[in-house]
């Protein structure tokens, strides 16, 4: 079957359903399938996604593969594992695949945290902790710089202690969206002791000003100590089919594939991720669509008179008087963004960048409620 640009982005409404030869119908995407998106109406710019893809080419992927989807799909893993060890100089035995990058950073955290405590920045994602920590796993919390970025100083000071046997850190971070410099990030990796494995979360790194210049890869491939996570959710837009992945030493990627949560990966998501990993287009259009997005997002800003920090992603934080209020206040309007992290920033509220007349939304509703 076919699957038109109209349909692939949403706008194909009621258009007619094709019938394969086979005789199953597979009509084309809906615009807000139930249970699957918002509720027509709801600006969903909450949880940083991407309203651009699959990209067509990944559409068409998974419709060709569904019917071959009672089969596990144990050799499409190591076809995207190679494809993403070409693109990144490395082997195919240093690419682990996972339920989204989630799964990758679980599990290290999982590897790793046995032996000892893991280190974080207290403003960051941490959803991957929910689990380990319920494993008993320890963390430590290191507090940001002053400006919101992450502290490498005090990180590396935290590092220190005989206990630690991981950092994990976002670059570009999640929720302020800035970046560490290249060069301070690469000395804070050489300065860890050789017990302590550093794993950079780059779920965002595609979006950056630099990917090439900003990414820790480089030392990944020099053999470093450093576990690199990424993932389809983002750039590819991609969420809902959960697919990530982590680029490590061999031996780091020994442990991880020791410490997955489940076999095999989903053969849809797999079929999508195969397709749009090559489609350059795709991720070039994705690219500027979200830069602009965002550019929008910050001429709102500054047209409310507030601020936000300067992010290299999809989303902004963006300075109101009370994060919660905000987020209810712009909730009865239909438009969802995160509520406060809490405790230490109540007065911070991220943003995504969504789809253009969801930002338009949002951004005209912003002066009224920035000070609320
Ligand atoms: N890492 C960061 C920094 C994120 O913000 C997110 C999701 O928002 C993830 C990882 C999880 O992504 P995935 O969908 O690949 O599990």
């Amino acid at each position: 079957m076919a699957i038109s640009r109209r349909g692939a982005l949403g706008l194909a409404g009621a258009a007619a359903a094709a019938a394969p030869a086979s005789g199953i119908t597979i009509r084309p995407m809906l615009a807000d399938p139930a249970g699957f998106a918002p509720a027509p109406g709801i600006a969903h710019l909450k949880y940083n996604e991407n309203p651009m893809g699959p990209p067509p080419s990944a559409l068409q992927a998974m419709a060709d593969l569904a019917r071959s989807s009672w089969y596990y799909a144990d050799d499409a893993e190591p076809r995207l594992a190679a494809m993403i060890a070409a693109r990144f100089g490395v082997t195919p035995s240093q690419v682990v695949l996972g339920h989204g990058s989630s799964e990758v950073i679980t599990s290290a955290m999982l590897a790793w945290g046995k032996r000892g405590t893991i280190i974080i920045p207290e403003l960051q994602f941490d959803e991957p902790l929910i689990f380990p920590k319920a494993q008993g796993l320890n963390f430590r919390r290191v507090a940001m710089a002053p400006d919101l970025g992450i502290d490498l100083a005090a990180l590396a000071r935290a590092a220190a202690a005989p206990d630690v046997v991981m950092v994990y850190l976002c670059n570009p971070n999640n929720p302020t969206g800035m970046v560490l410099p290249a060069a301070e990030l690469a000395a804070f990796a050489r300065s860890l002791p050789p017990r302590v494995t550093l794993l950079i979360d780059e779920a965002y790194m595609e979006l950056a000003d630099d990917p090439a210049g900003t990414t820790m890869l480089p030392l990944v491939r020099s053999g470093a100590n450093i576990i690199i996570s990424r993932t389809f959710s983002k750039l590819f837009g991609m969420a809902g089919l959960r697919i990530g992945y982590a680029v490590a030493t061999p031996d780091n990627a020994v442990v991880l594939k020791q410490h997955r949560l489940t076999i095999s990966l989903n053969a849809p998501g797999l079929a999508a991720a195969i397709a749009a990993w090559t489609d350059t287009d795709f991720q070039q259009r994705s690219r500027t669509q979200i830069i602009a997005a965002r550019q929008l997002l910050r001429d709102a800003v500054m047209r409310a008179g507030t601020v936000a920090l300067p992010s290299q992603t999809n989303f902004l934080f963006v300075k109101v008087a009370d994060a919660n209020r905000f987020a209810a206040a712009m909730a009865q309007r239909g438009i969802l963004v995160r509520s406060a992290w809490e405790p230490a920033w109540p007065t911070w509220s991220r943003v995504s960048t969504g789809r253009l007349a969801d930002v338009e939304r949002y951004a005209k509703a912003l002066p009224e409620l920035v000070n609320i």
